[in-house]
């Protein structure tokens, strides 16, 4: 990994964290998986100019993939229904990460 990576995917974990103490959501505390969908969000961002989700697919549309932006338009619901998104990125302060 080049530095610009590194400092890419350091600079969207710091985002993920802002982002999660203001919505009152806790990252996913396993690493690894955390990881891999910051270097995911990272690699998108850098690829095509936004941080997609890693976890769903684009359809190339820029105007409908604008909904999977991280934070994606469904990622609220998720995380109160279902007790995180659906990267498992951002869980619920109170839900049980498996
Ligand atoms: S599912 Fe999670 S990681 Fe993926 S875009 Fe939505 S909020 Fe971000």
């Amino acid at each position: 990994m080049t530095k610009d990576e590194t400092a890419e995917e350091h600079q969207v974990l710091t985002w993920a964290e802002h982002f999660a103490k203001k919505h009152h959501f806790i990252l996913n505390p396993d690493k690894k998986k955390l990881d891999v969908v910051i270097r995911g969000l990272a690699r998108n961002k850098r690829k095509f100019g936004e941080q997609y989700c890693p976890c769903r697919l684009r359809s190339g549309d820029k105007e409908k993939d604008a909904a999977i932006i991280c934070p994606c338009i469904y990622h609220a619901d998720e995380v109160e229904q279902e007790g995180s998104c659906h990267c498992s990125l951002y869980f619920r302060e109170d839900a049980q990460p498996e």
